[in-house]
């Protein structure tokens, strides 16, 4: 059965990933991130433009938008950028947690994602039927402090920029999963997948409260399996079972690197991790005794095929129009 990645960030044009791909039956659901880092992401958007086009079978894509400079036709220029990146085969539009815990409006304030500067962006997504993947803030441990053992202690060790308990000046949590709320309430119609369990990581039933009021959210699972699993295994599997079309399966793997411009070797490696990384995630799910996660032991919650399919197939397919 076909399975689709619905949240990754993988350079993979060279044959040796396609051939995993094919092996695996996997489709790589590529998305750009407005970061400011090096590699701008306009030359993310022209590499996962190009590996969906050349691999129709194995890649799709996801586009994003500038940040506002607060120029008063900023809406303008994002939807007519967003109308050929549609056009051009992207099926959704990202938005990124700089919105709410970086960018600042020109009073000082912090931008949030509720702010009408964004209405007509998510007016025009809603006219041409495409949804808004957000991640928008991070897990709660963010604004915690670090906790070895934490399945967020490594990230926030390497990006102190982004740890926000020693920011308390930056809005917290719940503020800006309210603004986020807030949207979904504001435009009931625009389809909105919340990236990273909807940053509610830290327990399902926060999750579910949302899926409860805003019908058109569901979330992503990428980068959050260790955190299903430092829960009750039976309380998440429960969550799977009660909410078995709001959630979408994804790795959120980052190799930004072009594959087939790496050595050999180091190539092999991405390739091996990448298997590695859908065998430990897809045993968490599909299996009931002890899994391991990168090397700490968990307990599997073992769903039925049927949960299965739609976390890894279908999900992708019904929130994702278009992606095959
Ligand atoms: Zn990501």
């Amino acid at each position: 059965m076909l399975k689709i990645d619905s949240h990754i960030h993988v350079s993979g044009d060279h044959p040796d990933c396609v051939a995993l791909l094919d092996r695996l039956d996997i489709k790589m659901f590529n998305n750009c991130v407005a970061s400011g880092s090096a590699m701008g992401w306009r030359a993310q958007r022209e590499m996962y433009r190009q590996l969906a086009k050349r691999y129709a079978e194995r890649y799709a894509w996801c586009t994003t938008i500038d940040l506002p400079d607060f120029s008063p036709d900023y809406a303008e220029r994002v939807i007519a950028e967003l109308e050929q990146d549609l056009a051009a085969g992207s099926l959704a539009c990202k938005f990124w947690k700089n919105i709410g815990m970086e960018v600042r409006k020109p009073s000082g304030e912090f931008l949030m994602i509720d702010d009408p500067l964004f209405d007509p962006i998510y007016e025009y997504l809603i006219r041409v039927g495409k949804p808004a993947l957000m991640h928008i803030a991070e897990p709660l441990a963010c604004w915690q402090p670090l906790v070895e053992g934490n399945p967020h202690y490594g990230y926030y060790s390497q990006h102190p920029e982004w740890h926000m308990y020693t920011k308390p000046d930056h809005p917290s949590h719940a503020e800006i999963m309210a603004a986020r709320d807030r949207v979904l309430a504001k435009h009931p119609k625009l389809r909105v997948i919340g990236a990273h369990l909807g940053s509610l990581e830290f327990d399902v039933r926060e999750i579910a409260k949302r899926l409860d009021a805003y019908p058109n959210f569901a979330v992503d699972t990428s980068a959050r399996v260790r955190d299903l699993a430092y829960q009750d295994p039976a309380t998440v599997r429960e969550f799977f079972l009660a909410y078995p079309d709001r959630i979408l399966f994804g790795t959120d793997v980052v190799i930004r690197d072009s594959f087939a411009a790496m050595d050999p070797e180091v190539r092999q490696k991405q390739v091996q991790r990448l298997e590695e990384t859908y065998a430990s995630e897809m045993a968490y799910y599909e299996q009931d005794g002890p899994v391991t996660l990168r090397g700490v032991a968990y307990q599997g919650i073992g769903l039925p095929d049927r949960v299965l399919r739609k976390l890894y197939l279908d999900n992708a397919r019904a929130w994702y129009p278009g992606i095959a």
